[in-house]
């Protein structure tokens, strides 16, 4: 017998939760199907234990600096394994947290993988669920290259499954995983290679970030190779790997390889044909503002669709999603400019906008920039001096913000609010015209030249 739904969704990742949550306090009869651990790579393999990792390695830089400010410590080194222990009890606790958060919503759980049967049902092993509107939240999962030895690395999501920290490992990719990695591998200890394909990391963000950064990174002690791509990887004895690097010429052996090379949404074995979704070449689903697909009563959101893989991005389409279609506000949609984001390097970087050079390319000569790059008050005590660079892109005689950038310590925090006001219209002179907030390096925002 097929159980009937108003909506049913497929994957209980941040977009997944965020939908069937929020249709069920519209009191829709909703299903959410979920084949792992609730709360998706967010919570399990992604933004959580992560920041978690983040926050050890910005103590370990912390260490570093006590003794500029009259600290004399003993350091008896790092327990990585207590860590990950706590680490993972931390992550359970959402996992369950999140099984009272759907009952509570009164969103049913159905355990096992979900495939499309047709265009308005779906089957968990033997059983069949069909329902008005049907959600797919499936994800995405890490690539691993083509090329001979691949599976003797891992990838972020084996990264959280290291029960100690490598001692020397080889990170290829200069995206967000890449170089947030690196940061923390570093700090904790390991002795990091970072293999970039191209000139640069982090290729789509603002020019002055990916230089500061890069700048950091080598100053921080981790060897930077650009123009490197990894061909072959044999095993050693050991359990060392030997990487054969095109670009180098050369072989590095390391005892850990990560691949972050970007990923793959879940959509390969969802039987998209059956129901008549179409994606495109790369797997992704094409959506339209409203995040329909091309069958009428399936949708799309999150990390399968072309948006940026961000959880507040998922979660803010799929809550979107929920009030036009059962909240009775048909207009309601995500708009998908001026998304904040933050990269958890170190420091961090944090950026909202159009960077310069898509806004010269849009608004040629029209456009204006204010930057600054000084050295916070914190490191006037510090062996460590990592700059903090600030950069505003205006357009017009009102010199409109349409993109803001910053690297440097607690650029994670400092943006979000400024993120509203750029929403919001914000011009520079408004930012010139609110006071500041002193001693901060927030303050250099509102008192830019
Ligand atoms: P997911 O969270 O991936 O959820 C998809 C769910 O669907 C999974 O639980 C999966 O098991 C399930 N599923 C898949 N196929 C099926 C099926 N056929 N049947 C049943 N269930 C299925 N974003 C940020 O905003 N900030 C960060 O700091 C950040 N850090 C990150 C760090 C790492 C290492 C990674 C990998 C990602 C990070 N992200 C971060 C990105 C963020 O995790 C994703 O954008 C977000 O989780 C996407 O949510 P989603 O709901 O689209 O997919
Ligand atoms: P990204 O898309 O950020 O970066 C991957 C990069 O790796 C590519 O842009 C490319 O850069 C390079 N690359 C691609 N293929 C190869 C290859 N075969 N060999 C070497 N390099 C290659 O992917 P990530 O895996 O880092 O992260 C996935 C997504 O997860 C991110 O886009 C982000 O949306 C999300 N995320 C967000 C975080 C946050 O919010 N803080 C943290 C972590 C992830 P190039 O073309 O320049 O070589």
């Amino acid at each position: 017998m097929t159980q009937h739904y108003d909506l049913i969704v497929i994957g209980g990742g941040s977009g997944g939760l965020s939908v069937a949550e929020r249709a069920a306090r519209h009191g829709a009869r909703c299903a959410l199907i979920e084949a792992d651990r609730l709360g998706g790579t967010c919570v399990n393999v992604g933004c959580v234990p992560k920041k978690i990792m983040w926050y050890a390695a910005h103590l370990a830089h912390a260490l570093d600096d006590a003794p500029g400010y009259g600290f004399r410590l003993d350091y008896f080194g790092f327990d990585w394994k207590k860590l990950k222990t706590a680490r993972d009890a931390f992550v359970h606790n959402i996992n369950e947290w999140y099984l009272g958060y759907l009952a509570e919503a009164g969103v049913e759980l159905i355990r096992g993988f979900g495939r499309f049967a047709d265009a308005r049902t779906l089957t968990v092993g033997d059983q069949r669920y069909s329902a008005d509107h049907l959600v797919i939240a499936t994800g995405g999962r890490p690539r691993v290259p083509q090329v001979p030895g691949a599976q003797f690395g891992i990838t972020s999501d084996g990264f959280f499954e290291l029960s100690a920290c490598p001692r020397r490992i080889a990170i290829a990719g200069s995206g967000y995983i890449a170089v947030e990695l690196a940061g923390m591998l570093n700090a904790l200890g390991a002795e990091v290679t970072l293999l970039v394909r191209k000139d640069q990391v982090l290729r789509p963000f603002d020019a002055m970030l990916r230089e500061q950064l890069m700048e950091r990174l080598r100053e921080d002690g981790i060897h930077v190779l650009t123009r490197t791509q990894i061909n072959a990887v044999a095993r050693l004895a050991k359990g060392m790997l030997s990487l054969h690097c095109d670009g180098r010429g050369d072989t590095l052996e390391v005892d850990t390889l990560l691949w972050a090379i970007g990923r793959d949404p879940n959509t390969d074995t969802l039987d998209l044909a059956a129901a008549g979704v179409t994606a495109n070449p790369n797997g992704t689903i094409p959506t339209d503002p409203y995040q329909n697909t091309n069958v009428a009563g399936i949708y799309a959101i999150g990390d399968v669709t072309e948006h940026a893989q961000l959880t507040p991005v998922a979660i803010a389409a799929g809550r979107r999603l929920a009030d036009r279609l059962f909240g009775q506000q048909p207009e309601r949609r995500l708009f998908y400019e001026n998304i904040p984001s933050v990269v958890f390097s170190h420091p961090p970087i944090a950026t909202v906008g159009l960077t310069e050079e898509d806004a010269r390319q849009r608004h040629g000569t029209a456009v204006r920039v204010h930057q600054t790059r000084f050295r916070p008050m914190y490191h006037a005590f510090t062996q460590r001096q990592p700059p903090t660079a600030m950069k505003l892109v205006c357009v017009g005689p009102e010199e409109k913000i349409v993109g803001c950038h910053l690297i440097g310590e607690n650029a994670d925090e400092m943006l979000q609010g400024f993120a509203v006001a750029i929403r919001m219209g914000a011009t520079k002179h408004d930012f010139d015209d609110t006071v500041a907030i002193h001693p901060t390096s927030a303050e250099e925002l509102v008192t830019m030249r």
